[in-house]
């Protein structure tokens, strides 16, 4: 008989907050002993790349970036590790023959290799919300018809996961997703006018990257996760509240029709998800902080503020839009989130460059292939580069 087959798994974006946390939670659950990696990936860290790859005994080592093929290449030499990078790899990364693939490459970059792993049949980890946003059911049909699940990796998603049962699906009622509110939580828009990246990235509850971490500021990433809840729960965008919960220990919650909410709750520590969506649909035993509820001692609520964090907003008119204005708003929104953190534009005009460039597609047809999507990000980009440019010449002519 021999020992068990060891499940294999693929780490897309090992290197990111997510990704290295998924390999704590490997390494806490028997590492090399109990897993296989099939593959790692990440994009300019290639000393973490390098030393992840060879600690985990992954056979394939891609990075994202082509220019740095060569120093991965001499990083992995006399290992046996595969080398690949770019696009093409990235995509033989996901079609590798793993049965679990965590995606957690960030922003609309992981779309096309976590399709691949999906079509494939393998079991998604989804962290990379992006792809529930911009390709929403057809990348649902994508992994129905691969035959792999779906687990959601963000804790919201997460917790909604673990707070409805298969057979109460007919009775939900709501989808209630908990917000911490971020590090501005309490601000004015004239406060939130003039602050830096390096401001808005220091979030109150959670560590994570970058990206997140400043949508977590602006509450885009809240509106990212309302439309992936819509694609992952298949509820109305009516049955999807916010509430702004600045502890963080609520992860979120799910309201059925006899008046009963379950909730699943724990510290802010993402290992926790990613161990339930490695595992599911058993549990495991993870080395996390415990609740201490005495400590707590009380959780706090408020109403969402969608004039002061407009993304909100847009994620309700993205939503009732429908078709393509996912895509449109997250290409924008991260062609907008690129130039803030380069210091071209301020914190508002984000929101404000998302909603200008949906405005201007709404005449894009309801998407029917995945080419309508990879379309419709490619031309928010276009325009979203093109209105940024055009509000740098105002302020340089107001100057
Ligand atoms: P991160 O920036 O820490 O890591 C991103 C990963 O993607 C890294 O491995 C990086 O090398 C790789 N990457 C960056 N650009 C790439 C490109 N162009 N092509 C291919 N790979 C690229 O991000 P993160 O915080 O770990 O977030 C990853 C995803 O998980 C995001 O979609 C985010 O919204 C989601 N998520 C993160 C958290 C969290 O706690 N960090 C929580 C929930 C959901
Ligand atoms: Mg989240």
């Amino acid at each position: 008989s021999g020992a068990p087959q060891k499940r294999r798994l693929t780490i897309l974006g090992s290197t990111g907050s997510i990704g290295t946390n998924t390999l704590d939670v490997i390494d806490q659950l028997g590492g090399r002993d109990a897993f296989e990696i099939a593959a790692v990936t990440g994009n300019g860290n290639i000393d973490l790349l390098a030393e992840q790859a060879k600690a985990t005994g992954a056979e394939l080592a891609v990075t994202a970036s082509e220019r740095h093929y060569e120093s991965l290449k001499s990083a992995l030499a006399g290992t046996g590790i595969e080398v690949a990078a770019g696009r093409s790899g990235l995509i033989e990364a996901a079609e590798r023959d793993a049965d679990w693939v965590m995606a957690a490459i960030v922003g609309t970059a992981g779309l096309a290799p976590t399709l691949a792993a999906a079509e494939r049949g393998a079991d998604i980890a989804l962290a990379n919300k992006e792809c529930l946003v911009s390709a929403g059911d057809l990348f649902v049909r994508a992994v129905a018809e691969g035959g792999g699940r779906l687990i959601p990796v963000d804790s919201e998603h997460s917790a909604i996961f673990q707070s409805l049962e298969d057979d109460q699906r007919h009775a939900v009622e709501r989808i209630v997703l908990t917000a911490s509110g971020g590090p501005f939580r309490t601000w004015s828009r004239e406060q939130m006018a003039g602050v830096t990246a390096e401001i808005a990235r220091a979030h109150p509850n959670w560590s994570m990257g970058l990206k997140i971490s400043i949508g977590s500021a602006s509450m885009f990433n809240k509106a990212l996760e309302m439309i992936e809840a819509k694609h992952l729960f298949d509820v109305a965008p009516s049955q999807i509240e916010v509430i702004v919960h600045p502890q963080s220990i609520i992860h979120s919650m799910v309201g059925y029709t006899d008046g009963s909410v379950i909730a699943q709750l724990g510290c802010p520590d993402m290992r926790t998800a990613i161990g339930y969506a490695l595992t599911y649909p058993m549990r495991t035993k993870l080395d996390v902080d415990r609740l201490d509820f005495a400590k707590l001692a009380r959780l706090d609520f408020e109403a969402p503020d969608e004039v002061r964090f407009p993304a909100l907003r847009l994620a309700r008119t993205a939503m009732e839009r429908g078709g393509l204005q996912g895509a449109v708003m997250n290409a924008a929104e991260e062609v907008a989130f690129d130039a803030f953190v380069s210091g071209r534009i301020g914190f508002l005009d984000m929101a404000d460059i998302a909603e200008a460039i949906m405005d201007r597609m709404t005449a894009v047809a309801p998407a029917v292939s995945m080419d309508d999507v990879f379309a419709a990000d490619s031309e928010a980009r276009t325009r979203a580069a093109e209105a940024i440019a055009a509000k740098e010449r105002a302020a340089g002519a107001a100057a």
